[in-house]
């Protein structure tokens, strides 16, 4: 009873948001990203794209006067059986890292990949998205909380609506954030040196998200779009 309740909660709520699906976006062809590269060019290209990117970031978080802390250390996640990732946490004492699994250094051709996808983890962070979506999550829990006892949920389904009205928080603003993290994650890397949008073919390997509804994800298509629009106002 519990589970149809919840089923047809998720299916009404879907229901009030869902538009239709966008026509295909016509894309440009992307930039050649090179053949799979050796385990030794690929850490070469991997400490060199540190070097030069890591100041680059630093200096870019200080000059937003973003209220955090911007001593980024960058580290390899080296626990076996990672699949290619990369993402951004804080350390015990706040401190910024970004950190890389081995295959996804592994995946990326070129430094150009290495540098977006560093230039983007940091961005989250400069812009401060974790806090902020942790704040939205919590807003959208409360709102759907307060929804279902106006109209009348008893306490098990207020506090199933609650951990539903999280999750619709917290994903629904994902998309915007990745987007937001890929324009500034190209700032970084076209700062560095870096070619941004070669980089940005990276996701054009992995499989597209698509635009469903409580996808985390941009398509692909709005992400690649988002570099070369942040790269035309730059040039
Ligand atoms: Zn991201």
């Amino acid at each position: 009873m519990r589970q149809v309740m919840l089923a047809a909660l998720a299916l009404a709520l879907a229901g009030c948001v869902e538009t239709s699906a966008p026509p295909p976006v016509q894309m440009a062809p992307l930039p050649e990203a090179g053949s799979p590269v050796s385990p030794g060019t690929a850490a070469a290209n991997f400490v060199g794209v540190v070097r030069r990117m890591e100041p680059v970031i630093e200096q870019e978080c200080l000059a937003r006067r973003a209220r955090t802390n911007c001593d980024f250390r960058i580290v390899v996640d080296d626990r076996p059986g990672q699949p290619p990732n990369a993402y951004q946490t804080l350390d015990s004492a706040g401190r910024p890292i970004i950190a890389f699994t081995l295959p996804l250094i592994a995946e990326a051709r070129n430094a150009d990949e290495l540098a977006f996808v560093m230039g983007h983890e940091a961005a989250h962070h400069i812009a401060s998205h974790i806090p902020r979506q942790q704040q939205e999550a919590t807003t959208g829990a409360l709102i759907l909380g307060v929804l279902t006892a106006a109209t009348g949920g008893d306490e098990t389904a207020i506090r199933t609506a609650q951990n539903l009205g999280g999750t619709i928080g917290a994903r629904r603003y994902a998309k915007d954030y990745e987007l937001e993290a890929d324009a500034l994650g190209t700032i970084l890397a076209w700062d560095a040196g870096y070619d941004p949008e070669r980089g940005a073919a990276f996701f054009a390997r992995i499989p597209d998200p698509g635009n469903r509804f409580l996808g985390t994800h941009p398509p692909n298509a709005a992400r690649i779009d988002t570099v070369r629009r942040t790269l035309a106002s730059l040039q």
